[in-house]
């Protein structure tokens, strides 16, 4: 036995020395370097709101684009880009993975890489099986966008949802560290610091919470440098509370309402404001927006799941319009606006919903096609903590393109026609223009 136990250890030793000496080896070990590739001759939409670049070549290198201008230098693989549009992977920065099985999961962030998203941010769950996922994608066991997830706060009210109650199995509903109930006995150090245990970059503030109690977790936040973002309204604590808080993005665009109205007992009726008595372009609204360009706080619309998605009820005829003109406010006032969906793919579309809601942003809250793909590319990336890597096509950055075969900046519904999708360098995706 003890023979047996001492060839184990000499076995490991290799292992081990290896791992202490190279981080870098082990990455290697884990992901196959892709080969360099150069887009020759393609027209670049970097993703920064800048018009379209013709006749530019994108060199990647390492996963990561190493040159972006007029050389062409010799590489493994050259595409041929001409007469074709380059922009960076969509992000799609509300996602919900965990509701479904592993394997759900996995035919869903698939569909939606191959689809031309190549980073989604979920903003709840059980943050047990997005980490998995989220690890599975890094270590390329899993075609996927990579992920980013976060770690749900909210009041006790919300603790009898049974989407909660789901997402925690094992754990007494607001005891998971992703699933974390705040009340007045909440040790709020202690909760920030093991919903970043759980693996979360990012801490999202649900439902029925107060102004004070999110000042509180907002200071906390910044102290242990996690991210905070938040739903527009977590009753009683309204916008601009959460904007005093240090949320870095605001989700859905119709929760704004309750900026001017008082707050609801009721969290689950945040949809359902009374419109008519805010008006978006006035006062109220103004200063809100104002405030959120201010303190640099993104506003995630999600336009699209409650104008003509699952989330439509009989006061979409109202809210619709409201939100449109809401987040068209936002766009004009300099706020970032980053897109989402909510969801992430449908049965009755072969391409991700991401794809919905840019055509949503233009027909109905009438951003250009252009402010629409900033908004699913450095938008996005800024908003969930990102953009240092990802969501511009600029020399450092991950390598995640999309190519198509017709200019998205002046027809939208061009981010379609995916003739390429590139992740970290590799190509995923290479065929036809589909529709
Ligand atoms: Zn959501």
């Amino acid at each position: 036995m003890r023979r047996l136990v001492s060839c184990l250890v000499l076995s490991l030793v290799p292992l081990l020395v290896m791992t202490a000496a190279s981080e870098r080896l082990i990455i290697a070990q884990v992901r196959p370097a892709a080969p360099s590739l150069l887009i020759r001759n393609v027209t670049v939409i970097d993703g920064t709101g800048a018009p379209p670049r013709a006749g530019a070549n994108v060199l990647i290198r390492d996963g990561r684009i190493a040159a972006v201008g007029a050389d062409a230098p010799v590489t493994d693989v050259v595409i041929d880009g001409h007469g074709l549009f380059a922009l960076p992977g969509l992000i799609d920065a509300h996602v919900h993975l965990s509701g479904g099985t592993w394997t759900q999961a996995v035919a869903q962030l698939s569909r939606a890489l191959h689809g031309g998203v190549t980073t989604v941010f979920d903003m709840a769950g059980d943050v047990r099986m997005t980490s998995d996922l989220s690890r599975a994608a890094l270590a390329q066991e899993i075609e996927s966008p990579t992920i980013g997830y976060v770690s749900l706060f909210a009041g006790p009210a919300f603790f009898t949802d049974p989407r909660v109650v789901a997402a925690s199995l094992g754990y007494r509903p607001g005891d998971a560290p992703w699933n974390r109930v705040i009340d007045g006995n909440t040790d709020i150090a202690r909760a920030v610091a093991e919903a970043r245990g759980a693996g979360a970059t990012t801490i999202k503030l649900y439902a029925a919470l107060d102004g004070p109690t999110v000042k509180r977790i907002g200071e906390e936040a910044a102290r242990q440098q996690v991210l905070l973002v938040a739903h527009a309204t977590v009753f009683p604590a309204k916008p601009s509370d959460l904007v005093a808080a240090g949320a870095k993005m605001l989700a859905h665009a119709a929760y704004l309402v309750w900026e001017g109205m008082p707050a609801s007992p009721d969290f689950p009726k945040r949809a359902r404001g009374d419109f008519g008595s805010v008006p978006p372009d006035g006062p109220v609204m103004t200063s809100l927006l104002q405030s959120m360009k201010d303190h640099d706080v993104a506003l995630n619309p999600t336009l699209w799941i409650f104008s003509d998605g699952p989330a439509k009820d009989d006061l979409a005829a109202v809210r619709t319009p409201w939100m449109n003109a809401v987040t068209r406010r936002a766009q004009d006032l300099g706020v970032v606006i980053a897109a989402g969906v909510d969801d992430m793919t449908s049965e009755r579309d072969p391409l991700p919903l991401l794809h919905r809601e840019l055509e949503t942003l233009v027909t109905g809250a009438k951003l250009t096609p252009l402010q629409a793909i900033t908004a699913a590319t450095r938008g996005a990336a800024h908003a969930i903590g990102m953009d240092d890597a990802r969501g511009s096509l600029a020399v450092g950055k991950a390598g995640d393109v999309l190519i198509v075969d017709a200019d998205p900046s002046a027809d939208i519904r061009n981010t379609r026609r995916i003739r390429y999708v590139i992740k970290d360098g590799r190509i995923v995706r290479a065929e036809g223009a589909t529709r």
